[in-house]
């Protein structure tokens, strides 16, 4: 598959966008006009600089409102495009992409438009040039690709042929069999992009809200997938107008390009399988959480214990050679680790004491690692002490790790690494079996890279955003989850720069893990014995209790168990959920203890009244 991307899809000057281009690995780069009109650089210096990075210039564009205009302003049209023409030739690329027409002026008769990309392509052709017209979903008389393609074929010369976008095929749902219409050969390129599908006009939707394939919700892999078995073999070139991707770094957002398109044409590839071999191993498959390791320093272990011990963890194990512990309760494993000098110290450094990283349990580790691999995500490796094992780990997401252990053979890391504690007191197990989910809070900026990161790499699916209140403003959630529910991670964002999220940012300094959700199978024999072990939980008002007996008709004496140990409820047709949350650990993370009796979700519905009770505890402890 031959990669390419468009520059308005990157933040930054011409030549930083290519040169990240490069280090992505994209084959080839589409120049946004521009880009090049704000650019110091001149097209000639431009189109040297591609080729010295090793890219090919796969098209110019855009060039507007050409087709149908009136007769008065066509010479001035053609002598404008004669122009462009030197500039493509200055580039070093063959390929012009015209839009349909927006302006009011343009007329629909439609022997005037043949006629125009008739001489087009005689003045093209002339120069060893060609040109792609693509329709705009909002173009005043061609909106649709399929009118597009009808009209390249009454053109019918060799210069002339058809641009697909998939945003504007599939922002107008128009069926993706229609593909099947078009000669392949014609197809000069398709561009790509994904999007949330909303209810807005086409314009506004394009220009603020497209984004990679994979973090939105078009049939981006069936689009793909007719167009290969019709027979198309061009270029695959995304082209993403988005706000928040011009407002993050431009190497992150075109390694995020690069790891779509791998992505998407893996999805491709197993949907035309055997016809078209994947060339990665399959998504991983996550059994489960197997550990959540925790950097402290010296100050903070003390404390962090304590949390642990209210929560009803035991310590069960010590690292053989380094300042490392494992607390355990029932399927959860929590580690410490206070070793100097290493990538947990360091992490410590920058947040304070948090969750470092996580380890999860999959399927064949060794296909695991080689498909980070194949999505340019890196391993990690740190030194090995003797006798050490290595257990295989990659960079995750915010500067954290995300370790792999083999599903079934957990207990190699634990029995090789670990000593068991002797004689460590047995405080009484509270119940909590293993980590149901993990929430993370990240910039606005980063959601959708984060999204990528574990959509592309496990065997999960995404659900809708959801917007949650929160008392100073909104925050976005989305959840990626496997089907059984081995892996489910929640991530949250704010636009708003008072909202708890966005306070965690400040606090933190960088996104990372803001709680953790333990589940147990007895929230209210478990709520009594944290009660009793000591856990702090945050006190949620009588009046939410009020409003859940006038939404649910609980009954008093399930009410009043509720409101005794601060649990929340939801209800849906799956079923029921019930959560209690821990006070903060130095405003920095917290734990949820969850039971789900059918319910699928994280609570959402009571998140707002969440937010409201830590808002209120943070603002006293403020004072
Ligand atoms: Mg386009
Ligand atoms: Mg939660």
């Amino acid at each position: 598959m031959f990669t390419s991307i468009a520059t308005v899809s990157i933040s930054g000057t011409l030549e930083s966008k290519l040169r990240a281009i490069a280090r992505a690995g994209f084959n080839g780069v589409e120049i946004f006009e521009n880009d090049l009109l704000t650019s110091q650089v001149s097209a000639r210096d431009a189109g040297a600089l591609m080729r010295d990075l090793g890219l090919e210039c796969t098209l110019f564009q855009p060039f507007r409102d050409f087709e149908g205009m009136p007769d008065t302003l066509r010479p001035r049209i053609f002598e404008r495009i004669e122009r462009k023409f030197d500039v493509m030739q200055e580039l070093g690329t063959d390929l012009l992409l015209v839009c349909s027409n927006v302006s009011p002026a343009a007329s629909a008769d439609r022997g005037r438009i043949v006629a125009d990309f008739r001489e087009l392509g005689e003045r093209a052709a002339k120069r060893g040039l060609r040109v792609g017209y693509e329709a705009l979903a909002w173009g005043r008389h061609v909106s649709d690709h399929r009118k597009a393609w009808s009209i390249v074929l009454d053109v019918d010369h060799p210069a002339i042929g058809l641009i697909l976008d998939s945003f504007q095929s599939l922002a107008r749902n128009i069926p993706n069999e229609s593909l099947r219409e078009i000669d392949p050969a014609r197809i000069f390129i398709v561009q790509l992009a994904d999007a949330p599908v909303l209810q807005m006009d086409f314009l506004s939707w394009s220009r603020h809200f497209r984004n990679m394939p994979g973090q939105g919700e078009l049939p981006l892999v069936d689009y793909v997938a007719t167009l290969l078995e019709q027979g198309y073999t061009g270029a695959l070139s995304l082209e993403i107008f988005n706000d928040r991707f011009r407002s993050s770094s431009a190497t992150a957002v075109a390694l995020d390009g690069h790891r779509a398109l791998n992505f998407l044409s893996d999805q491709v590839a197993r949907r035309l399988a055997p016809r078209i071999a994947p060339e990665l191993p399959p998504r991983a498959r996550v059994r489960g959480v197997e550990f959540v390791e925790f950097a402290a320093n010296e100050g903070e272990v003390e404390q962090l214990e304590s949390l642990f011990t209210t929560l009803g963890f035991s310590r069960s194990g010590k690292h053989r050679t380094k300042d490392v512990m494992r607390w355990r309760q029932n399927g959860i494993n929590f580690v410490i680790n206070n070793e100097p000098d290493s990538f947990a110290r360091a992490y410590d450094g920058m947040h304070g004491a948090s969750v470092c990283a996580l380890g999860v349990s999959v399927e064949n580790v060794a296909n695991a690692l080689r498909r980070a691999e194949g999505l340019q995500i890196e391993q990690f490796s740190q030194p090995l002490g003797p006798g050490e094992l290595v257990i295989p780990c990659v960079h995750g997401v915010g500067g954290s790790l995300l370790y792999f252990t083999e599903a079934g053979s957990e207990s190699a890391v634990w029995d090789t690494e670990f000593v068991a504690v002797q004689g460590s007191p047995v405080n009484g197990n509270a119940g909590l079996l293993r980590v149901d989910h993990v929430a993370q809070t990240m910039q606005h900026e980063e959601m959708l890279s984060w999204l990528l990161y574990y959509v592309s790499l496990f065997d999960v699916s995404k659900t809708p955003v959801v917007q949650v209140a929160d008392p100073l403003g909104l925050v976005q959630s989305q959840a990626i989850e496997s089907a059984e529910g081995g892996l489910r991670i929640t991530l949250n964002a704010s636009t708003s720069s008072q909202t708890l999220s966005a306070r965690f940012l400040q606090g933190y300094h960088g996104a990372g893990v803001q709680h953790i959700a333990l589940a147990t199978a007895d929230i209210f024999a478990s709520a009594r014995r944290l009660r009793e072990l000591g856990l702090a939980t945050l006190p949620i008002p009588r009046n939410y209790y009020e409003d859940l007996e006038a939404r649910f008709g609980l009954g008093e004496t399930l009410l009043a168990q509720l409101a005794e140990f601060n649990i929340l409820y939801d209800r849906d047709t799956d079923g029921e959920y019930f959560h209690l949350v821990s006070r903060a650990f130095a405003k920095r993370f917290f734990f949820e203890v969850i039971e789900r009796r059918g319910y699928r979700a994280y609570g959402a519905a009571n998140a707002t009244i969440r937010l409201a009770a830590q808002s209120r505890y943070r603002d006293d402890l403020d004072r």
